[in-house]
């Protein structure tokens, strides 16, 4: 059997696209994409779909794009997927779907996520409405607190069981972190985000934005005078985390949130929009994960010159091999095996400078992990105007703090069982709410897992 390469994705030259907010990769044209559909061998006991955290069809989908039946395609990815063209740019394919692809023990596994990315896109474009079944309306209404991936999934799986469904969004748009959070170059918001978010409303999901829940209502007061049987709470881990470390109140110092928040959602970076960012000259990103990495590539976008600032070496790099060849293409330039120590200001309160110390390896961690030892004598500046800490975030403990009785953990994460019942009862939870961040696709399946529950409690 003759062996077929991989087909590779088209993308932007790093040159031209370091100075714009268009989309990095361009995906497959059809041609392609039946093309790299050939690859896969159509296992007996395919171990793509154990890998994904939805278990998605994926041979079968595969099969379909193949014989160019991309609408067949299409009705079995929404069988257990409402984003697929937001999972097929941003799930980490290489260990889940595509690190367990057989073709990949010896070469390059299937392109899984560029081929659902296909079919999500080619969908929106040529399928006018919804290929998703849905039972007849039941009756009865489950609210559902934030409207990222976890509440957008639980969302559109109790929606297709006949509950009316009703999130609350606490912000202006819809979409959580893929609104938010990642930026336009890796997921466009009009062409994706937004549409898909249109396929979960076409179900008949209602949503409701500029509500904080436990703010403008409380979790009892959705259960109690609004007459909802059930709550999910997909909330998200949006409170982001600094160092303690002096001068961290400077003006100028970001978080990677606020940044990036600034730049998606208030969209800082088109000059139609007057939100205001300071884009600085020279700018620094403490942390080495995705956050860290769009965080940078974004400020790089807006104009700066960007570094990285990271503690541990190049192999620790917590974010995507993928984002982290992308920044370095597009010219950040990363400081790996350094620590900032403190924030250095000028006599008018803003950011001038960033104290850093070399470091090297020493024994693992807990986690496995190498731990970086402090090089004596090390201590340098390094000249910057604007600094943004991507350190990680936890969930805000708003809700925690106004629903009595529902437990949240040290770190703040809600309390849940696997399928997302709380200590409170018809109170469900999943996503970074419960796991602290995490990932897109594992926040979909707690949610998907969670209406299973919700559904399994209420007909009881
Ligand atoms: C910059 C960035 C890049 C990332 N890149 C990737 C990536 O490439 N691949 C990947 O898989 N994952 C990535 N992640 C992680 C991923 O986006 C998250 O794990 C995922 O979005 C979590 O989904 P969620 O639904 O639990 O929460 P969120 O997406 O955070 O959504 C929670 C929503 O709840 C709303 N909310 C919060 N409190 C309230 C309240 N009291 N009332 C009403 N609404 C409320 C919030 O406004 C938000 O809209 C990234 C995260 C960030 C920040």
């Amino acid at each position: 059997m003759v062996k077929i390469p991989r087909t590779p994705a088209r993308e932007q030259a790093p040159r031209l696209r370091a100075a714009n907010f268009d989309e990095v990769c361009l995906g497959y044209s059809p041609d392609e994409a039946m093309r790299e559909a050939t690859r896969c061998i159509q296992c007996k006991n395919p171990r793509c779909i154990g890998a994904c955290p939805v278990g998605l069809g994926i041979p079968q989908f595969i099969h379909a794009v193949r014989e160019g039946t991309f609408a067949e395609a299409a009705r079995i990815i929404a069988l257990d997927s409402s984003l697929p063209s937001v999972c097929g740019r941003v799930c980490p394919q290489e260990t889940q779907c595509e690190g367990d692809c057989i073709l990949g023990v010896k070469g390059e596994p299937v392109s899984i996520g560029k081929l659902e990315r296909f079919v999500g896109d080619w969908a929106a474009d040529n399928l006018s409405a919804t290929t998703a079944p849905k039972a007849a309306p039941n009756g009865r209404r489950v609210a559902v607190v934030g409207s990222g991936p976890a509440g957008l999934a639980c969302a559109a799986d109790l929606a297709k069981l006949g509950y009316g469904v009703k999130i609350f969004e606490a912000l202006h748009r819809p979409g959580g972190v893929l609104e938010y959070g990642i930026p336009e170059f890796r997921l466009p918001k009009e062409r994706v985000v937004r549409r898909e978010i249109e396929a979960v409303r076409r179900l008949g999901v209602e949503i409701e934005a500029n509500v904080v829940i436990g703010r403008t209502i409380t979790i009892d007061g959705l259960l109690s005078a609004e007459g909802f049987s059930a709550v999910f709470v997909g909330s998200g881990a949006g409170l982001p985390k600094f160092m303690g470390i002096p001068g961290e109140n400077l003006n100028g110092v970001f978080s990677a949130n606020e940044f990036l928040t600034r730049a998606n959602l208030m969209r800082a970076y088109d000059s139609a929009y007057d939100t205001p960012i300071r884009a600085g000259r020279r700018v620094a990103v403490v942390g080495g994960g995705n956050v860290a990495m769009d965080a940078a590539r974004t400020a790089l976008r807006l104009g700066a010159e960007v570094s990285i600032v990271y503690r541990r070496s190049e192999a620790e790099l917590p974010a995507r091999r993928e984002e982290v060849h992308h920044a370095r293409e597009e010219g950040v330039d990363f400081r790996l095996l350094t620590n900032p120590v403190a924030v250095l200001g000028s006599a008018d309160g803003w950011v001038s400078g960033l104290r850093c110390l070399r470091m090297a390896l020493g024994e693992p961690d807990a986690d496995g992990r190498r731990s970086p030892v402090e090089v004596p004598g090390s201590e340098h500046d390094l000249p910057i105007d604007v600094l943004i800490m991507a350190l990680g975030t936890s969930p805000n403990p708003l809700i925690a703090a106004t629903t009595p009785g529902l437990e949240a953990n040290r770190r703040g994460c809600l309390v849940a069982t696997p399928d997302g019942a709380t200590s409170r009862p018809a109170v469900f939870a999943g996503g970074d709410a419960v796991t602290g961040a995490a990932t897109v696709i594992l926040a979909m399946g707690a949610g998907r897992t969670a209406a299973a529950a919700i559904h399994a409690s209420l007909t009881a």
